[in-house]
């Protein structure tokens, strides 16, 4: 499960079909929509993380 902030419930929330991408920088973030809003949401993660939330059944696009 990948959690991000929700800038529109302004709390952490559960992120709905979370895509893990790379930035340019070289570290990795998800982008989905809130659970609780359907607010598009991004958080920065820890490629440890990001490999995480792709073996949970994120998409992966890098
Ligand atoms: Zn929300």
């Amino acid at each position: 499960m990948v959690q991000g902030y929700c800038v529109k419930c302004k709390a952490k929330c559960e992120m709905k079909n979370p895509t893990v991408l790379k930035t340019s920088r070289g570290g990795f973030m998800a982008q989905g929509n809130c659970t609780s809003c359907g607010t598009k949401m991004s958080a920065m993660m820890s490629e440890d993380n990001a490999m995480k939330a792709i073996k949970e059944g994120a998409k992966k696009s890098f």
